[in-house]
């Protein structure tokens, strides 16, 4: 794994450049503004003087200092509210000549708050995507719904169906893709994937997943394998204390191949229920994949984290059926 400092201090040069792009991008609107408008041209113009001669003015009589930024704060409002409409009257928006910058809490500065200094959650959840995306989400850019192939599963009828295995696939594909389109944080909205192996269960979860990352949003993969042996050293006080928040924290959290884990007395099933219960008190959302079906859930993680997984108001349950259709195509 990524250290954590080392990603943080990626992110923050990602940041300075950010900072320096937003400069740019400034000039060149400002550059543009004035080329189409000879009266914005002149405003500003006008601004930065008066900015100018009350910072002189104030050098030169502090005596006077409140006064003139008074009357130049007066002044300064009329020019801006000349300099709006000078805009709109060229065709452009009102807040063209604002400061740029990506995200509105920070202004892309990665910190917030006076005066205890913290990370913004731009930059947080820039480092929780980093981290994971090196940890377990190999593959993810190749495993989108843009490369999802319908055509290797059989367009034959589902054994004691109608319905043909593509066209089941087709229907939940597009339920997933809904469902990453209209995420939203804390709804706490999550989906049981389950069925057999080689159905497309992980692949269709990596979808979502890189879906709602390129949306914005904080996104932690990982193995049910994984998780659990996260939360093994931090139970037994090892690290793991960070990788454990993020799994709590993030807004969507996906957990690949549910029953997978080894079942550790005392930690496997108490941790599943830990995640599952904060993140739904939490009402943060959770996607997994199980090759088990409800009755196994219930069977192996006991009522009260069975109930969770497939409560109907919380989870959507989506069932895969068919044939394996690993052995038509290489990756699925
Ligand atoms: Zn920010």
């Amino acid at each position: 794994m990524l250290s954590r400092e080392n990603v943080t201090r990626e992110a923050l040069s990602g940041l300075e450049a950010q900072r320096a792009a937003n400069m740019m991008e400034e000039k060149r609107r400002r550059a543009e503004a004035e080329q189409k408008s000879p009266a914005v041209a002149a405003l500003l113009a006008r601004r930065q003087r008066l900015f100018f001669s009350g910072v002189r003015g104030a050098f030169a009589s502090p005596q006077k200092a409140k006064e003139i930024s008074g009357s130049m704060q007066r002044e300064m409002e009329d020019i801006n509210a000349q300099l709006r409409a000078a805009l709109i009257d060229c065709g452009l928006p009102e807040d063209y000549l604002q400061p740029v910058y990506r995200c509105a809490l920070c202004r892309d500065t990665g910190y917030v708050g006076e005066p205890v200094h913290e990370q913004c959650s731009c930059l947080k959840r820039a480092v929780m995507n980093r981290l994971y995306q090196a940890e377990g989400l190999q593959g993810l850019e190749r495993e989108n719904f843009a490369s999802f192939d319908e055509s290797i599963f059989p367009d034959e009828p589902i054994e004691g169906r109608k319905l043909t295995q593509r066209g089941h696939i087709r229907k939940i594909r597009a339920y997933c893709e809904e469902y990453a389109d209209t995420f939203a944080a804390d709804e706490g909205k999550g989906l049981l994937l389950c069925g057999r192996s080689g159905l497309g269960k992980t692949f269709l979860m990596n979808c979502v997943a890189q879906r709602v990352l390129e949306r914005g949003y904080s996104v932690v993969v990982v193995s049910a394998y994984k998780l659990i042996e996260a939360m093994r050293r931090f139970q037994f006080g090892e690290e793991g204390v960070e990788q454990v928040q993020d799994m709590l924290s993030c807004d969507l959290l996906c957990i690949d191949d549910l029953g997978s884990e080894p079942m550790l007395r005392g930690v496997t099933v108490s941790s599943i229920y830990h995640i599952v219960n904060e993140r739904r008190s939490a009402n943060r959302a959770i996607v997994i994949t199980t090759n088990l079906d409800s009755d196994q859930l219930y069977e192996k993680y006991e009522d009260r984290i069975g109930a969770r997984l497939t409560d109907p108001s919380r989870m959507k349950v989506i069932p895969f059926i068919g044939v394996d259709v690993r052995r038509f195509a290489a990756k699925v």
